[in-house]
């Protein structure tokens, strides 16, 4: 990223500089030091600012879903899912091969509530896939909501 030069970087190179010139090369070093240092945290409060285009958004997203799915917060929510689902598939009642599904709140992530979820057995999840499609964009994860009724006919 470009910074801009600003007073502040102005007025610290004039004072590295006189420094230097008046013959104190050390202390020009340490000022040049303190200077990188400030302008270093002044970059990196700039970079808090500038919005996040889709691809950013997107990568930060899919590292935060792939940390949830491994957190202890989605173990207890999918247990949750299954114990209201009775372990069975919401779609064909089979008792094997469970997976949590999301219908809808992908935007909400690690807070969707847990009507948002569904217990599908692997079958029906690959059905539901191929049917539905998949989510691929960042714009896809967000706008993804579908009703229950969507995994109750799967064929
Ligand atoms: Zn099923
Ligand atoms: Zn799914």
């Amino acid at each position: 990223m470009k910074k801009e030069l600003t007073i502040t970087d102005v007025v610290l190179i004039s004072l590295i500089a006189i420094i230097a010139i008046s013959g104190e090369p050390f202390l020009a070093l340490i000022v040049g030091i303190l200077s990188l240092i400030l302008i270093t945290l002044i970059t990196e409060d700039e970079k808090v600012d500038i919005p996040l285009n889709d691809n950013h958004k997107y990568s930060l997203f899919m590292k935060n879903k792939a940390e949830y799915l491994k957190s202890r917060q989605w173990s207890n929510k999918r247990q949750e899912v299954l114990n209201r689902d009775k372990y069975r598939c919401r779609s064909c009642g089979a008792y094997a091969n469970l997976q949590i599904h999301h219908l809808s709140h992908y935007a909400c992530i690690p807070n969707e509530p847990t009507s948002a979820l569904v217990a599908l057995c692997g079958t029906c999840h690959t059905k539901f896939h191929e049917k539905y499609g998949y989510p691929k964009t960042y714009n896809d994860y967000m706008k993804w909501d579908f009703s229950i009724d969507t995994v109750k006919n799967l064929k």
